[in-house]
């Protein structure tokens, strides 16, 4: 599974949000395809649709989705030369598929900042020059050896030019997953670079911050066009030890419409580019993860090769239709289940069956 590594310099609040989320952690008994570790987080995607879906089907179950988080030590300043932990966090960071920066952005006087102030922006600055140090460094050895290839019609021009290009990014402090779409994908991810990999951040607040639109739109401005998120990763671990009617009733009371964590999952998976389907059924209802894009033979392959293998149409209905038309069946009468073939891209909120040979 895509994971997302969480990063941050130290006394920043990383642990404390990291613990918040393994505490979320889905019931291994209800996804025994996972592989839960004791670093990894692995948090359901909240879905209101998949409570809809249960109660059209009668569904026994609901399994949403999940976004795997896998705890990264602490970058300090030097980390690119090797300094404290340098070496082991850039090799944990350059495993995971996107990094989420949590930044602090709350005042506390009894917790203790590395840098002696707090100061979001210039933290984000200490973080990622250090990643694009790594990155040049990774480059200054890849453009010799690129170079030769190219001589000897080994590798195509064009990768040794990307390479200079994102090399001269970087030099000018650029992060280059803010320059994506000026490099072909592949040949960027070829080059396993820490700086091209999507990145969400995480400002790591209290109550006044939380309430401060005005500090939350320039730290928004500032990541463009990444996302950003504002949460208090005191109160979330605090809201993960309620029960679910408790925590919503916390929420409504600090005025929030949404925790903090369920947030981050969701930025976290579309940072990803991934996204889901539905399948229903008295037994489940239930999410599955895809990648944007995939068609329909690719989506049934999630649920099993053979359904891939042996693909013969999909039957769609989309949310929004199946609700208000209450069923299937219902949805079909007024002409609104599709049957769609092997080319089909699917849509986010597609409620699906699949039809296979075995
Ligand atoms: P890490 O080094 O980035 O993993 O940071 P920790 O999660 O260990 O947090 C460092 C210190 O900051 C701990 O004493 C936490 O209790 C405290 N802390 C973390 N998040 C918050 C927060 O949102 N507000 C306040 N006031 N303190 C926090």
């Amino acid at each position: 599974a895509l994971t997302i590594g969480i990063a941050g310099l130290p006394n920043v609040g990383k642990s404390t949000l990291f613990n918040a989320l393994t505490r979320a952690t889905v019931l291994a008994a209800n996804y025994p395809f996972a592989t839960i570790e004791p670093n990894v987080g692995v948090v359901p995607l909240p879905d209101a649709r998949l409570t809809k879906l249960a109660e059209i089907f009668g569904s026994q179950k609901i399994l949403p989705a999940t976004v795997d988080f896998v705890d990264i030590a602490g970058i300090v300043r030097g980390a690119s030369k090797g300094e404290g932990l340098g070496n082991q966090f850039l090799a944990n960071i350059r495993e995971a598929d996107a990094i989420c920066l949590v930044t602090r952005a709350f005042a506390d006087p009894d917790v203790v900042h590395v840098e002696g102030r707090v100061d979001p922006k210039d933290d984000i600055e200490t973080v990622t020059t250090e990643l694009i140090l790594a990155d040049m460094q990774t480059l200054e050895k890849a453009i010799p050896r690129l170079t030769k290839e190219v001589t000897g019609k080994k590798t195509p021009k064009e990768t040794l030019d990307a390479a200079q290009r994102a090399y001269a990014l970087l030099e000018a402090g650029e992060v280059l997953s803010n320059h994506a779409a000026e490099f072909d994908a592949d040949t960027l991810r070829s080059f396993q670079l820490m700086t091209s990999k999507p990145f969400i951040y995480v400002f790591n607040t209290d109550d006044d911050g939380l309430a401060d639109t005005a500090m939350q739109q320039e730290l928004r401005d500032f990541v463009k066009p990444a996302q950003a998120i504002f949460l208090d990763a005191k109160f979330e671990a605090e809201l993960v030890e309620l029960s679910e009617e408790e925590a919503r009733e916390m929420l409504e009371a600090t005025g929030q419409e949404e925790s903090g964590l369920d947030q981050l999952a969701r930025v976290g998976f579309d940072t990803l580019g991934l996204q889901t389907y539905l399948t229903a059924g008295p037994k489940e209802a239930r999410a599955w993860t895809i990648h944007k894009g995939d068609t329909a033979p690719q989506a049934a392959g999630v649920i099993h090769t053979d359904f891939q293998r042996g693909f013969i149409k999909a039957e769609v209905v989309s949310f929004d239709d199946l609700v208000e038309y209450g069923s299937v069946a219902a949805a079909r009468e007024h002409g609104k289940l599709r049957q769609e073939g092997k080319d089909y891209v699917m849509q986010d909120g597609d409620v699906v069956e699949f039809r296979f040979n075995v």
